[in-house]
């Protein structure tokens, strides 16, 4: 009996000491944070039940704590304690402890490696590396020898080196011993992972904060878009390359008309070339539907209305790309007009003359004899071979004096104007 009795009360000592154990350590767990994690559930499976998690982390050494997230659950007492927040983004976490350091890591708390990036990812790689030039060295910038130097068959993509940090994917470029941050909900799919941030039409960085030292300059180009079933060899698309060569954007003024008739087989390739071209930061605005009358010979607002916005709603549904602005067919409109439609009728200062003399030289000619300055609009049509020809020299020399060229929706917002608070736009300054 007596023995029965001792072990009774061993057995009372030992459920008294578990219970004070527990209580001091749930009152520790109280006093350190909001919801503490306890037992060996993976954190993975509980920060994806609370969606944000803290965990209390025992680990001797939080420097390292990528290689040791996984140990973090172990819970050996002994050991000191850490604060761990892990978010999830989409396949992954982003994990931050002592309140700052953050990294990505996988389900599994392995570090992402970054394979390979996509043909896409690196033009996106490449739009980025001229941004960072802008911004950092804008001496190098604006020569367009260097600038057309930037292309992306001179980088060696072989040494580039990535990382992720917090919301950009860092690409480290040795040849240029230049890091470039892109934001990930670009380079997600480029680089063949999912952080959960959802599908965005990519357009490139360089824009985004014109400089105000160097003047905004407007090219746009009517009358297209000039398709030819030979990929590569349309005006248009030409137009296209020669912009991005020298990092700059343009405005296009398309007819409804030629956008639509073509045939069905040929919708891939307009619209891969209108969506590279977007991507690239041109714009795109309607220059009407049928293009046959000036606005101001058409009765009626509401068939004004259509002329000027059935191109619109045809892009929009075609590849849910919005045209905000538009350009009356030379250049004519009244009261009328502007009152049919809520799109800004955009004007020019500096007429190419490319539809009068068809000719490389003098269409050069008369666009560089201009100064140029913030505000100011050049016109061309991008259905002329010509057209597409004069045009590198054009920028090639814009480039060297400093011009930024920008779509017409950038030099608004360079303005600080809104689209929707605008009739019509002249430029400040014009050019007899
Ligand atoms: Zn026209």
């Amino acid at each position: 009996m007596e023995i029965v009795n001792k072990k009774k009360k061993n057995l009372h000592s030992l459920i008294i000491i578990a219970l004070l154990s527990a209580a001091v350590l749930i009152g520790f767990f109280l006093l350190t944070t909001n919801f503490a994690f306890v037992g060996k559930k993976s954190i993975h499976e509980d920060a994806g039940t609370y969606k944000t998690r803290h965990c209390l982390a025992f680990y001797p050494d939080s420097r390292q704590g990528l290689s040791y997230a996984k140990e973090l659950c172990k819970g050996q007492k002994e050991d000191v304690i850490y604060d761990y927040t892990l978010v999830p983004y989409g396949d992954y976490y982003l994990v931050s402890y002592g309140g700052e350091k953050k990294y990505f890591a996988d389900r599994e708390f392995g570090p992402l490696k970054i394979e390979e990036v996509s043909d896409e990812g690196k033009r996106i790689i490449l739009d980025y590396l001229r941004y960072t030039f802008k911004k950092d060295h804008p001496e190098k910038y604006y020569d367009a020898a260097f600038l057309s130097s930037l292309q992306l068959e001179n980088i060696d993509f072989s040494a580039v080196t990535y990382s992720i940090d917090k919301e950009s994917l860092l690409a480290y470029l040795p040849q240029y011993e230049m890091s470039v941050a892109i934001p990930l909900k670009y380079m997600q799919k480029q680089i063949g992972m999912n952080f959960g941030f959802p599908d965005e039409l990519y357009r490139k960085p360089i824009y985004l904060d014109p400089d105000p030292a160097h003047p905004i300059v407007c090219l746009t180009f009517d009358d297209g878009p000039q398709f030819n079933y030979d990929p590569g060899y349309s005006s248009s698309e030409k137009i296209v390359d020669v912009l991005y060569k020298y990092d700059a954007c343009g405005t296009f003024y398309i007819i409804g008309n030629m956008l639509q008739n073509r045939e069905i087989w040929a919708d891939y390739q307009v619209y891969t070339l209108l969506k590279r071209s977007i991507n690239q930061g041109n714009e795109y605005g309607s220059h009407t539907q049928s293009h046959l009358y000036a606005l101001t010979e058409i009765s009626g607002k509401e068939n004004i209305r259509k002329e000027i916005e059935d191109p619109v709603a045809y892009l929009d549904d075609f590849m849910g790309y919005r045209m905000n602005t538009f350009r009356p067919v030379e250049g004519s409109f009244n009261n009328e007009v502007l009152e049919s439609t809520s799109l800004p009728a955009v004007l020019w200062d500096v007429d190419s003359e490319d539809w009068l003399s068809r000719d490389v030289d003098a269409i050069q000619a008369q666009v560089l004899k201009y100064d140029y300055e913030s505000g100011d609009i050049i016109l061309f049509h991008d259905i002329y071979d010509e057209t597409a020809e004069a045009l590198e020299k054009i920028l090639i020399e814009l480039v060297d004096r400093g011009c930024q060229l920008v779509s017409v929706s950038e030099m608004f917002r360079f303005y600080n104007l809104d689209p929707s608070q605008i009739d019509y736009f002249y430029s400040p300054g014009y050019y007899e």
